[in-house]
Parts: structure tokens; sequence; C-alpha cells
């Protein structure tokens, strides 16, 4: 390790990725220092189950990250050093009620909304996607900007001239009224508003109604693109991009501190070792881990130290994997050649189970994500087998009790609790694909505490790096800088928030390369 580079980033999530890159393509020589043994953060691959197949242990979609400009700025180079995807151009998602009932979604809007029963839901639904596909760049750059600078007001006036009032009406909205007002069906509902999970929200929280087609306009016209072998093929190609550029790197090593001197961050120290930075520091953390740990206490100011002690993490979630010997045999066969399905009632059922999991309950009804990769790249499962990727993003970190009242909590999230509500979600499952558990060969469970575990910037469990709602988003969430001139703070926590973008990764870069 060089004792001097011009840039330290701290953490190789997707943020820091992308700025070490990004950087160092420029010119600029990088340290990029990881505490885990692995780069990624939050994307890996590994064989968590049995031989031969290969399961993303966290993220796995990477429709954000196509779709962003750390991918324009980077793709090329990405896919030269053997980033590979697959995605579908038929059906995309869907969502399952409890009696069956089944809402689909292709890549073409118009097939979707040719399925709604009320013919004037389909023309509200192409009019909302078609709606923000207009306003979709003026979005992408005000989201791609630093909030809290003069030049952003601008990007802002643009898209309010683009967008009108209707847009502030929406983003003050709650996904549930969003889709009572514009629809007289449910189909939007209940396809969508589970979506809102991913965005760390739940069905009543504001933003629900700016989100629904934020999400929709996605998903048709990026798909769910999965790469291909797993997505640790996407941390191989930053790895190969790295030796060519020259890029440091070091995993194994705890950032420890950063170095301020006469008010400017100047360096960091790691494994007992000081690195100096001739001109940037980027630490990719949570604003807690920010001030409390890595900062001298008197190099903070006193308000800014207060919002970060006050920053607020939001639910947790698990992942559970499982290993089949064969694809489910869903209820309705359609559902076989679907990448991501929902398993809920819409803002009914998810609602209720975002309320109990908020309120420390392990949900009666979860929400469940069916992840099935194998239906995009059959690599990763042996010949004729299937994989599910299930995940749960309604979960309290500490389970206060059971909204079943079957489970016994008392003692957290031992391995016993983690099977046992293991089993309720492959139940659930179950119930649409009868003979489901005749064909399990392997089960292994991520629980919250496991999250946390390998990712500090998880705190309680939380994927998205601190609560996703409108209080803690855009103006209100912190970054990229703020605290002491010379450091810049990426990732989840910080604007643009979580997901695999790398947003602020590419924001911080770019304003560096100025
Ligand atoms: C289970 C799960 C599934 C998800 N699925 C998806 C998905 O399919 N698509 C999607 O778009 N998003 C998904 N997300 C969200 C997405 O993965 C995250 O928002 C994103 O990966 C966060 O990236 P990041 O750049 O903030 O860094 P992170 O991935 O959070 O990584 C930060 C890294 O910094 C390191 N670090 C922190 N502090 C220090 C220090 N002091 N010294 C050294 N290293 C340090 C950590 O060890 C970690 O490796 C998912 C998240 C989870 C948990």
């Amino acid at each position: 390790m060089s004792d001097q580079v011009d840039v330290v980033v701290i953490g190789s999530g997707i943020n820091g990725l992308v700025a070490a890159a990004e950087l160092a393509k420029a010119g600029w020589s990088v340290a990029l220092l990881e505490r885990n043994d692995l780069l990624g953060g939050f994307i890996a691959t590994e064989e968590r189950t049995l031989p031969g197949y290969l399961h993303d242990t966290y993220s796995s979609w990477h429709p954000l990250f196509v779709s962003g400009p750390a991918y324009a700025a980077l793709g090329e180079d990405l896919h030269r050093h053997g980033l590979e995807y697959r995605n579908t151009d038929y059906l995309v998602t869907a969502s399952v009620a409890d009696d069956g009932r089944t809402t689909l979604a292709y890549r073409d809007p118009e097939r979707t909304a040719g399925l709604f029963a009320d013919s004037r839901d389909g023309e509200a639904y192409l009019a909302a996607v078609n709606g923000f596909l207009k306003i979709a760049e003026p979005f992408g750059a005000l989201l791609g900007s630093e909030l809290r600078s003069p030049s952003t007001i601008l990007k802002g006036l643009k898209l309010a001239r683009a967008a009108g009032i209707g847009l502030l009406r929406d983003t003050v909205t709650s996904g549930r009224a969003y889709c009572r007002r514009e629809f007289h069906g449910d189909e939007v509902d209940h396809l969508w508003s589970p979506w809102l999970l991913h965005a760390g929200l739940s069905p009543d929280h504001a933003a629900g109604g700016l989100m629904i087609p934020v999400l929709a306009a996605t998903m048709h016209g990026f798909g769910l693109p999965v790469v291909a072998g797993g997505s640790t093929g996407l941390i191989e190609a930053f790895g190969k991009l790295f030796a060519e550029l020259g890029v440091q790197v070091h995993t194994g090593t705890h950032v420890e501190r950063v170095v301020v001197e006469g008010g400017r961050a100047v360096g960091v120290v790691a494994a007992g070792r000081r690195i100096k930075a001739r001109r940037a520091v980027l630490a990719s953390c949570t604003p807690t881990a920010l001030v409390r740990d890595l900062l001298p206490r008197d190099a903070v100011e006193a308000r800014f130290a207060e919002r970060a002690e006050r920053f607020r993490y939001g639910r947790a979630a698990m992942q559970i994997h499982v290993a089949l010997s064969e694809p489910p045999a869903w209820s309705d066969a359609l559902l076989g050649r679907i990448p991501l399905i929902h398993l809920s009632d819409g803002s009914g059922s998810t609602g209720i189970a975002c309320a109990q999991a908020e309120a420390g309950l392990l949900p009666a009804k979860p929400t469940v994500v069916v992840g099935q990769q194998h239906v995009l790249d059959p690599s990763r499962v042996p010949r004729g087998a299937a994989a599910l990727w299930l995940q749960l993003q309604e979960v309290p970190f500490a389970p206060a009790g059971d909204a079943a009242g079957e489970l016994d909590t008392s003692n957290g999230w031992t391995r016993e609790l983690a099977d046992a509500y293991a089993t309720r979600v492959l139940d659930r499952v179950a119930a649409h694909a009868p003979g489901l558990a005749a064909t399990i060969r392997a089960v292994d469970v991520v629980t919250p505490v496991d999250l946390a575990a390998h990712n500090v910037n998880a705190v309680h469990g939380d994927p998205y790096g601190g609560a996703g709602e409108l209080d803690q988003s855009f103006l209100w969430r912190p970054g990229p800088r703020g605290t002491v001139p010379g450091l810049w703070h990426i990732g989840a926590s910080t604007h643009p928030g979580p997901g695999l973008g790398g947003a602020s990764g590419h924001l911080v870069a770019q304003r560096l390369l100025g």
C-alpha cells in the first residue's frame, strides 16, 4: 500500500466501485479500502445451498445500474472486462394474491394495460407511464445532482416546468392513495404497491404516488437485468478494470479514522497505518459511523453531528435461498416465465405487513418477493433444476412478537426462529406452487442480524442505509458534502439513496473532476 494517493475511497459497495473507477480513468491515483475480505458490499454470489447453485446472496436485479449515469460512464469498460447481462423482453413481473388472482406486467406497457378490466384504467396507466417518460430526463438530472447547490435550482425549475404541480401532489401522496385516486380497478395497486418496498417505502408512505409511475416506467423500459453467472461477475469486471487502471485495492482493511488537519480531510488511518489523500477522501458509510467513529469530535459542526445522531434506519430485511430439484409447478403456468413475482394482495396485505414489522412484529402474511433468476440465466443452477431468491422486506430487527401468535421471538433471531419463519414464507409460496416442498433440496436463511454482520452500513438490518421516507429523501438525505472540506460522503445513506445505481459515487467523481 503506498502512503500517498490522490483519493482514498472507503468502502467497496457499488458507489465506492464507481467512484474509484471513474477517478482512476481520469488519471487520478486511487486507493480503495474495504473492511470485508471481498469487494462488493451487498453484491455477492455464493453457493449458499448446494454445489452448482449460484445464489445472489444479497442484491441481484440491475435495472437501476443499467439505466443510470454510472453505467453510461463505465458500461463499455465493464463489458470489455467480461460483464454480461441476461434480461427479459417478455414478462417482467407479477403479483399473486392469496386467492390466486394474478396481475401481470409485460415489458410492453400497452400489453400490460390491455389486461386491466376497466379500459379507463388502461388509458390512465399508459398516461402515467408516458407522463413520467416525458420528464425522465430533467427528473434524472435532478436526482443525479448535488441538491444543495445553486445550479440545481435551474434543474428544479426545468423539472417543475415540464411536470407541473401534479408532480408535487404525487410526491406527497402515498402509493395506496395514488392508486385509489387515479384508477377504478385495483390492478395497478396490486402490481406496483409491493414494488414500493424496493424503494424503502410502504404503501402508506408519502412519495409512493411519485414512485409508482417511476417503478413501472423503469420495469417496462429496462426490464430486470441480472448478471450472467451471478452478480459477482460485476465485481470481477470492476476488479479487472482496477488492475488495468492501477487502482490500489485493499480488502480486509477497516478504516478507523479520517485524518483532519487544518480543518481539511487529508487522509485516513487503516490497520494502524496512515494513508495520505492529496485531493479527497470518499466515505461510503452511514452518517452515524461518519460522525461517531470516523471523524474527530471537534471536526464536525454541532448541527451536523445532531442530524447524524438522529438519522433514522428503516425496517430490516432477510433473504431465503432455496435450491430446487426442478422449477416450481406454479398454479398459473405463466408465473414460471417471470423473473420476479410478489406474493401480495397489493396495498392491503403489504400495508398490514409493513405496519406489523414497524411495530416490531413478524408479519403473519409477509409480502414475499420471489426471484427466479434461473428463468433468465439457467447457468446458475444444475441442468433441469431451479432456485428461488426469496426476499422479505417487512422484518423487525429485534422482534417483539409474532403477529400470527405462533412463533417464540423472545430470544431474537436464533436459527430456530429463522427456520420457523422461513417455513411460513415457503408455505406461502407453496400455496401457489403445489408440490413445492417435495422439490426443495436445501434452504439457506440470511437473517437481519446476518445482514448487519456482513455490512456495517446495514444498521439494524436495514438494507437501504437509512429509512427512505420522504422526510429523509432528496434535500433531507445527507451529502455529498457538508462536514469537512476534502471529505465526500457517498453510498446508500446519501442522496439519491440506495440501490445499485451507483449514482452518489458517480456524482462525487464528476464533481471532483470538475
Ligand atoms: C438483501 C438485499 C437485496 C437487495 N436487492 C437489490 C436489488 O436487487 N437491486 C438493487 O438495485 N438494490 C438492491 N438492494 C440495495 C442495494 O444492494 C444497496 O442499496 C447498495 O448495494 C448499496 O451500495 P453502497 O454503495 O451504499 O455500498 P454497500 O453495498 O452498502 O457497501 C458498503 C461497503 O463499505 C464497507 N465499509 C463501510 N465502512 C467501512 C470502513 N470504515 N472501512 C472499510 N470499509 C467500510 C462495507 O464493508 C461495505 O462493503 C438490496 C439490498 C439488500 C441488503
